[in-house]
This record gives C-alpha cells, structure tokens and sequence, in this order.
C-alpha cells in the first residue's frame, strides 16, 4: 500500500509538472488543431461534454442530458480549462495503460470526456456516476466522473470564476483517480475548510491539490485580456477585502463596537478566502500560524482562529499542522509546477 501511495505521489508531482510545461505550450496552441490531444486521447469523440440535470433520477443516479452554453464552450476553447482536460485525460492514460505484466495485446481501456455539469448549485463539486439520456436511450456512466459548477460563473472573469474553479475541481477529479484509495481513511476533521486552516492530511492534500490548479490557470491565462482582467480582479479583491479585515479585527479588539463586519462575514469571506489562496500561497505565507485575538470568549477566539484574517511571521507552522493545512499543500504543487522546489516555500 505504501508503494502505491509513494506512486500516485510522484504521479502527482509529475502532473503539476507537466502542467507547467503544457501550459507553456498551449499559450500559443490552444485555439490550433490539437496534435497533443490526438496523441494523449486517440479516440476521436468530443474530449468536453456539457450537460444538464434532467431532474429524473434511475436508481441513485441522476440522468443527465447534453446541453449548449455558448459562454462555457468559449471558455472551454480559450482558456486554460482545455489545458486541464489534456491533465485529465493524460491522468486517464496512466491510470488505464494495460500493466506490464499483461500481454502488450491487451487494449488500453477508453477515456472518459470530460464532463461538465452546468447547475444552479453555489460552488462546484467532483461527482461519479449518473445516466446520459441520448436519442431515447439511457446511457450508463455510472462510473463516470464529472465536474458540477454554477452555470454563471462562465458568464464574467474574476477571481474564482469559472475560468480557475473548473481546473481546481477536475484537480479532485485526477487526484481520486490517481489514488483509488483517497477516501479509505474516514475524515476526522469538520466540514468546513478553508485555505488557511489546519484540519487533516486527508482534507488538507484533496484540497490543496485542487487549488494549487487556480493559480496555475490564472498564471497561464492564454487569453491576454482575460488574464488582464483577472489580475485586475486580484487587485480588486485586497483592496476591498483589506477594509473587511481591519474592520473585523476591530470589532474584536475595542469595545462598544457594532460588530458589522463581523455580522457581514458571509458577504466579504469568500473572495478574501480566494484571495489567500492566490496571495498567501504565492508568497508562501501560507506556512505561518495565523493570528488570535488577545481578549474575548473562546468561542470567540476560535471563530477568529478560523477565520485566519492575518498571519505571525514569528510563527511558522510545525510539520504536523503543515501537512494538514491545504494552503501548504497547494503551494507546493504550485511551486512544484514552476520546478522551484529548491528554493524553501
Ligand atoms: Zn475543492
């Protein structure tokens, strides 16, 4: 088992890798014919499907149906979303080449497209397994991995739309492809999770896998003016976001206050979070503790603990906390991409 471990590992150093380099190339091929993808995916068939959630279900499984969105498919041809599906398919190669020890004449097993589920749900998901309703039959791809997103995140490009979120959940997609046995160990860390904030190795390795792919996207953005865009997003995001943080950190400190920042988390987290993921993780001041309130309840503190508004430069995290903290993992791989592992994070 832990062969197979130290292989999807090195499988997986290999990909971010290789992200790197067939990022390079596809800034000046992506919109050519796809000479790579005819190599890693011989299998004529569209390598990105869109579909919708017809509502009916078979079983447990969800029937799905090929639909048209003119936004996504642009994105899918332009950005580096098509990069991560030549990821996703080289994954599929590694993971269903016929083993060494079976006769040469064993033919490969066919790769799935990429599956993209266009839905209404906040967020996106890694999903296996629905039914494909086509011309009156119902196709079983109750083995077939899928990506669900919000379908208005390819309508505009900002920091954690569609352009960087596809790469991150397909990341999942490639990481329990690669690694069968990712779910054996039962999570012992809550739900929630953000970049910032120690819960297991597990989660910490999931997620910091998938994330490390959105600042790769938005690095190798093959499209100049979406990447201007983008950047300029980034920049948005400290502005407004350092307003947020300083307001919330007063209204932990001082006395008398209203607590509206503090009220209004649910409004402003989430971009400061997407924001740590792109600046923490770039900087590699993802690997220091973040700060705790001086003063206040424990419930209180640990609120603010999780929340993690600010880092101690004085305080690095220990390895144990490191390695089940994604935003250390996602660094990593991210560093891993640009071959800079040399240089400490
Ligand atoms: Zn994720």
């Amino acid at each position: 088992m832990k062969r197979w471990k130290l292989l999807c590992c090195a499988g997986l150093v290999w990909m971010a890798m290789c992200a790197c380099d067939a990022a390079q190339a596809a800034e000046s091929s992506v919109k050519e014919t796809d000479s790579f993808l005819s190599y890693v995916r011989p299998d004529p068939s569209p390598p990105f499907r869109i579909v919708r959630d017809t509502g009916e279900k078979k079983g447990e499984y969800p029937i799905f149906e090929h639909t048209d969105d003119a936004n996504t498919e642009h994105l899918f041809r332009d950005s580096f979303m098509a990069e991560s599906v030549r990821l996703f398919f080289l994954a599929q190669n590694l993971v269903n080449r016929p083993k060494e020890t079976q006769a040469q004449t064993k033919l490969r097993q066919a790769s799935h497209p990429a599956y993209l589920l266009l839905s209404e749900r906040e967020g996106g998901f890694p999903g296996t397994g629905f039914y494909l309703k086509q011309n009156g039959e119902l196709l079983d791809h109750t083995g077939t991995p899928y990506v669900d997103l919000m379908k208005s995140t390819a309508a505009s490009d900002y920091l954690g739309s569609m352009s960087q979120v596809y790469p991150h959940e397909l990341g999942h997609v490639m990481y329990h492809l690669l690694s069968p046995d990712w779910d054996r160990t039962e999570s012992r860390s809550v739900d929630m999770h953000y970049v910032s904030l120690t819960t297991d190795r597990r989660v910490a390795f999931d997620e910091g896998f998938a994330e490390h792919f959105e600042n790769v996207s938005l690095d190798h953005e093959p499209d100049e003016s979406r990447k201007a865009g983008l950047e300029s997003s980034v920049r948005q995001a400290r502005l407004t976001t350092a307003t947020m943080v300083a307001g919330y950190e007063k209204d932990y400190v001082w006395p008398m206050r209203l607590q509206l920042y503090r009220a209004a988390v649910p409004f402003w987290y989430q971009r400061f979070e997407m924001l740590k993921r792109h600046d923490w993780v770039k900087e590699g001041t993802i690997r220091f503790t973040t700060t705790q309130p001086s003063a206040g309840s424990a419930e209180q503190s640990i609120k603010y603990r999780n929340t993690g508004v600010r880092y101690v430069e004085s305080k690095p995290r220990n390895v144990s906390q490191a390695l089940a903290t994604e935003g250390v993992v996602s660094a990593f791989f991210y560093e891993a991409a640009f071959q800079r592992l040399e240089a400490p994070l």
